[in-house]
């Protein structure tokens, strides 16, 4: 199990881990139209334009369903190592986010597996924990 008291999170802004330790996306929630954007801004609602107040900061659980995904071979950054896979999510919530698959290959890979939320420590010595995806149970 990996401390989370001890690495620092790579994106605070974006994702959080619930008191119980699960990993949260922090999202917000319309509360005009229900929209839910991801990551929170403050520029207005995607559909409908409210802003200010009528965003409302809403932790999500970082668990859904696989939508799509593509396994990348060649990647230009040195921050993770190919072959990884990008995935579509559907979140319980029913936010629609692009993630990174903890590492492993697209080999056996179905559309419509549940995934859930991990916090992976990056490749270099003391780097930042990365929110990635995982199927559940593995
Ligand atoms: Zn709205």
């Amino acid at each position: 199990m990996i401390e989370i008291s001890e690495a620092p999170l790579a994106h605070p802004s974006l994702y959080g881990v619930a008191p119980g330790g699960a990993p949260m996306v922090f999202a917000a929630r319309c509360t005009q139209c229900s929209r839910i954007g991801f990551p929170r801004q403050s520029y207005g609602c995607e559909a409908c334009g409210a802003h200010g107040e009528a965003l409302a900061d809403v932790d999500l659980p970082a668990t859904g369903e696989l939508i799509s995904f593509a396994e990348v071979h060649r990647h230009h950054g040195t921050d993770i190592d190919t072959p990884f896979v990008m995935a579509e999510i559907r979140l319980d919530s029913g936010l629609l986010l692009r993630g990174t698959l903890a590492p492993q290959h697209a080999n056996g890979l179905k559309i419509g597996v549940r995934l859930c939320g991990t916090l992976i420590a990056g490749k270099r010595p003391g780097a930042a924990l990365e929110l990635r995806f995982a199927p559940e149970g593995s």
